[in-house]
């Protein structure tokens, strides 16, 4: 009994039809355009990039403007209008990165100020 029904088995795993695998990234992709559509922050959102000092990990870390972006007035420097600060652990080591961003009102980067890490990359998600 066990036999007969056996090859049937192998023949559905091995030759699944592949339209419903179509069907499901064609799905994934309107689910994100409606998330996206629906959900203003996520445009918000920023990632930072740096390399640690003792291990050369590069680590990157999600920032957001509402969480992470202080308000910040420098009469001297006028252009700068948020700052972030972040300090970070990678994966590989314990090694306490601290990580400092100056940045203009339309989030272009000022200057930072790393410890013992190298900043990389300053990206909207
Ligand atoms: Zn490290």
């Amino acid at each position: 009994m066990v036999e007969h029904e056996l090859p049937k088995l192998v023949a559905w795993v091995r030759f699944p039809s592949p339209a419903p695998f179509r069907l499901g990234k064609r799905m994934k992709a309107i689910l994100k355009t409606i998330k996206k559509f629906f959900k203003p922050e996520y445009k918000k959102a920023f990632l930072v990039t740096i390399k640690c000092h003792d291990c050369e990990e590069e680590v990157s870390v999600r920032i957001n403007r509402s969480a992470d972006f202080q308000l910040d007035y420098n009469p001297k420097n006028p252009k700068h209008f948020y700052t972030i600060k972040k300090e970070i652990i990678g994966k590989n080591c314990y090694n306490l990165m601290q990580l400092e961003i100056a940045l203009t009102k339309n989030t272009k980067v000022l200057y930072t100020n790393t410890k013992s890490c190298d900043f990389v990359k300053f990206d909207k998600e």
